[in-house]
């Protein structure tokens, strides 16, 4: 037996809550489902890293909607169970618990899950990824203050746990397998920063080197590295990037490729189909490439304009990629993509902390780094970017922290 949903959502995340709500905001008629594979309903992941971990934040809080909130819009909820297989001819979803769903128009959100380590030892009790609220929890559970812990990566996830487990009084190594922390961010500037920040924090760093085994018997006791490093630990946390969760896809003939391709308007390769957020891999109109962006307001952005799109319209994405971070007592936000630039200008503050770092090719602004800067100045940023002012000229007043973005308006060029 099929039942028939309208608007089927896979993917129990922000993308889809998004995605659900904009439907029902734009009076989308028929029934509209969220699928998701996780016990729980639509939360955001945020303070996962974060408040939660810190405790100043409470699991209840997290949720996208409060529990009413679908009831209220009549969108129907499937918790804790997988979508196992897509038939686009036959436009149905297969779940892993033998039902099946006919959709008429389907997103696939389902997002990421953490790459994990295949190292002896891999297996150990203490070795935490992150994900989900339930990751979170755990790890919230085994970080007691002077316990002894490694955190193995220094991308976004790396970097957040460190601040949390350090804040939290845990003894706390980074493995870091570049020269710096967050080398990704493509700065030497920010590198050094970070990198002085965190020591002084108390955090240790070993750089250059990764996990050659994880030793103990049962529980983790240590963290042995390739560098001949043996760090007693009592627990570990690996963030080492993620893979889009699209295994249930194969055979279904959807074009996917490090996650489903769609173009600007998020259409996937077969008729009806649309992908959004972290698994979707779109063409960005403003940087004119195929990216996939793991980010909240990526996520949001995406289920509205995907909702948009399956009632009739054809909006292409518009927004220039945006995300936050916390750490210790640091908020900053990153705007745009940096994988194609031929210069770096860094506007220094008090003690030569870097207040804001630009990006540019060719004299265009193509991303930032802001520290602790208001709206003001992440607007200029956005419009910036997506105008693709030329700033050359300008260069020595964007170094300059006395001047206000603000007062730098070039003629828009193009
Ligand atoms: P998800 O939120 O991952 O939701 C996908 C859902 O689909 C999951 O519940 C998954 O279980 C489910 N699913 C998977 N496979 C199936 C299947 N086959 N069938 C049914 N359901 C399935 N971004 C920022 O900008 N700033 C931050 O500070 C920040 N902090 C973060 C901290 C953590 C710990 C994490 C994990 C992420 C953080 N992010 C942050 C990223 C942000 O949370 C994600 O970009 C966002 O959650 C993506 O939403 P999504 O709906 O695409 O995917």
């Amino acid at each position: 037996m099929r039942e028939r949903i309208d608007y089927l959502l896979v993917g129990g995340g922000l993308a889809s809550a998004k995605c659900a709500a904009a439907l029902r905001r734009s009076e989308a008629a028929g029934r509209v489902a969220i699928l998701g594979a996780e016990i729980y309903s639509p939360y955001n992941r945020p303070p996962l890293s974060k408040g939660l971990l810190l405790g100043y934040e409470q699991p209840e809080r997290v949720f996208v909607f409060a529990p009413d909130f679908y009831e209220k819009n009549e969108i129907e909820v499937v918790s804790g169970v997988a979508a196992v297989r897509l038939d686009v001819d036959e436009k149905v979803v297969d779940l892993a618990d033998g039902r099946r769903f006919n959709y008429d128009k389907l997103l696939i959100a389902t997002g990421t899950t953490p790459r994990h380590l295949a190292s002896p030892g891999s297996d150990l009790q203490g070795i935490f990824y992150l994900r989900d609220l339930d990751d979170s929890l755990a790890i919230a559970a085994a970080m007691n203050p002077g316990s002894r812990a490694v955190i193995i990566g220094a991308g976004f996830i790396g970097m957040e746990l460190a601040a949390a487990f350090t804040e939290k009084g845990v003894d706390t190594t980074m493995l870091v397998r570049d020269s710096g922390l967050f080398t990704k961010l493509g700065s030497e500037v920010l590198t050094r920063f970070f990198s002085d920040y965190y020591e002084r924090q108390g955090v240790k760093i070993i750089y250059n080197d990764e996990v050659d085994r994880f030793a103990g018997n049962e529980a983790l006791s240590g963290v042995v590295t390739k560098g001949g490093h043996e760090l007693p630990a009592d627990l570990a946390a690996v963030g080492i990037g993620v893979v889009a969760n699209t295994d249930w896809l194969a055979g279904s003939g959807l074009e996917v490729d490090r996650g489903v391709i769609v173009d600007a308007s998020l259409r996937a390769s077969a008729a009806d189909i649309f992908a959004a957020g972290d698994v979707a891999v779109y063409d960005d109109p403003i940087f004119q490439k195929r990216r996939r962006v793991e980010h909240w307001d990526n996520a949001i952005k995406q289920g509205e304009l995907a909702a948009a799109n399956m009632l009739g319209e054809n909006r292409s994405v518009d927004y220039v990629a945006y995300f936050y971070s916390d750490l210790f007592d640091l908020s900053w936000e990153w705007l745009g993509d940096n994988s194609d630039i031929d210069e770096t200008v860094a506007r220094l503050g008090a003690g030569g902390r870097p207040e804001i770092v630009f990006f540019l090719k060719d004299g265009r602004l193509r991303a930032a780094f802001l520290l602790l800067q208001g709206p003001e100045e992440r607007e200029w940023v956005e419009r910036m970017i997506r105008t693709g002012v030329d700033l050359a000229g300008e260069v020595g007043r964007l170094s300059d922290s006395s001047v206000t973005l603000k007062s730098i308006q070039p003629e828009e060029t193009t």
